[in-house]
């Protein structure tokens, strides 16, 4: 059996239209590094554009950089190389601070487009009930804090949760336990039909499978940069805005670096024209250097072969995990191809000890309580031979 899952894997390896994408990373050796989905590999250039940035741009150039190394406007700039990874014309990303901080920036936002008299009973925010903590968190501080009740509902019956008192309705692309991708365009459709204004949490898919932000019509989005991006460890956030909302949106965190015109060092606050609105302050120089560098392994990759590799990796993956490991020891939460992200959800006891036993094993996943074993496919840099060795080390950890 194994024999024969090797020959696929090979002939899939040899057939793989982005294989020569691995070399654009720096992997440990004799490593299977399905984490991807928590913190992307290290690209190969990384190391040496944040030594660049150090030594030449801080060093040497000091203050002239936020000038002539590009700095202050980095945070639009780098917004504009993520947009067509999402979908979005530019103009419409920006990047800065935390995921967590760009769900609080879009929500209280969202609220405050409801500004006409008959927007008045717009009272609920509707927040993804099994959406990633941090989300479901500030996502109840902004209702507290805009007067609003939050109201916890599943994607699949978003329907019963919605009426003309939704205001904004927040949602996860892709589910960060079971790997469930939802259907982004119908969801958001519904949401405009009642009414209110649609926020996806991208933090999941942006770099992992084809995103239609302007196609779909949603309205604001976030998204991390850390996991499927490869920005690195605390990597800033992004933040979306569809350019027609621009003009109109009140942001809640109006710091100096959105204003108009920040170095008039006006008393008086007046937005910047544009995304820039979102910004808040001094952005995180060495970081956001550090992601433009990460974002070069993109340059020239079709996201829609990205999503036939991750499809076809995570489907060989389930299929040798059914082969190789017995089907009462472990079952699979993920839904099939197509209605899934690019992660694979195993549920077994003991999963903690079993995913600290497949460490040592050089197999890299993560364990999320109660009893998931999550195992990411970043298609850029993961093989087929990768997800048959993990299924291997899964059954002997297993038997
Ligand atoms: C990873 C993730 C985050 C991370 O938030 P941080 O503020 O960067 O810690 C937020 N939301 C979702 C859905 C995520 O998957």
């Amino acid at each position: 059996m194994s024999t024969d899952l090797a020959a696929r894997a090979k002939a899939a390896d040899a057939a793989d239209p982005l294989a020569h994408l691995r070399a654009r990373f720096s992997l440990p050796p004799d490593t299977v590094y399905l984490d991807g989905n928590s913190l992307g590999a290290l690209p190969a250039a990384v190391p040496d554009r944040i030594a660049d940035v150090v030594r030449r741009q801080w060093g040497t150039d000091l203050i002239r950089s936020w000038t002539d190394n590009g700095w202050w406007a980095a945070p639009e700039r780098i917004g504009d190389r993520i947009a067509p990874l999402i979908g979005a014309a530019p103009g419409q990303v920006v990047v800065g601070d935390s995921t967590s901080v760009n769900v609080f920036r879009a929500l209280v936002s969202a609220v405050r487009l409801h500004q006409r008299p008959q927007d008045n009973d717009r009272s609920e925010i509707v927040v993804d009930a099994t959406t990633f903590p941090t989300d479901g968190y500030v996502a109840e501080s902004a209702a507290k804090m805009t007067g609003r009740t939050l109201v916890p509902a599943h994607p699949r019956a978003l329907t019963d949760a919605l009426s003309h008192r939704t205001a904004a309705v927040l949602l996860n692309h892709v589910d960060f336990r079971t790997g469930e991708l939802w259907d982004m365009a119908a969801l958001t459709e519904l949401i405009h039909g009642v009414g209110a204004y649609a926020i996806w949490d991208l933090s999941h898919s942006a770099g992992a499978l084809p995103v239609d932000l302007d196609a779909g019509g949603v309205d604001l989005a976030v998204g991390c940069t850390y996991k499927y991006l490869n920005g690195g460890p605390g990597a800033p956030a992004y933040s979306y805005a569809r350019a027609e909302l621009l003009p109109r949106l009140e942001q809640p965190l109006p710091g100096w670096c959105s204003h108009r015109d920040p170095f008039g060092m006006e008393a008086g606050y007046r937005p910047a024209d544009g995304v820039t609105r979102l910004r808040t302050g001094t952005p995180e120089m060495i970081s956001l250097l550090t992601l433009d560098a990460a974002l070069d392994v993109w340059d020239g990759v079709d996201m829609a072969s990205v999503r036939a590799k991750s499809l076809a990796l995570t489907t060989f993956f389930v299929e040798c995990v059914r082969a190789l490991v017995p089907a009462d020891r472990i079952r699979v939460l993920t839904p099939d191809a197509p209605r899934r992200g690019s992660q694979v959800a195993l549920a077994c006891t003991d999963a903690e000890a079993v995913m600290t036993a497949l460490i040592e094993a050089r197999v890299i996943g993560d364990y999320r309580p109660p009893d998931v074993l999550r195992f990411g496919f970043a298609a850029p840099y993961v093989g087929f031979a990768d997800a048959l060795r993990a299924a291997e080390v899964i059954a002997e950890v297993l038997a």
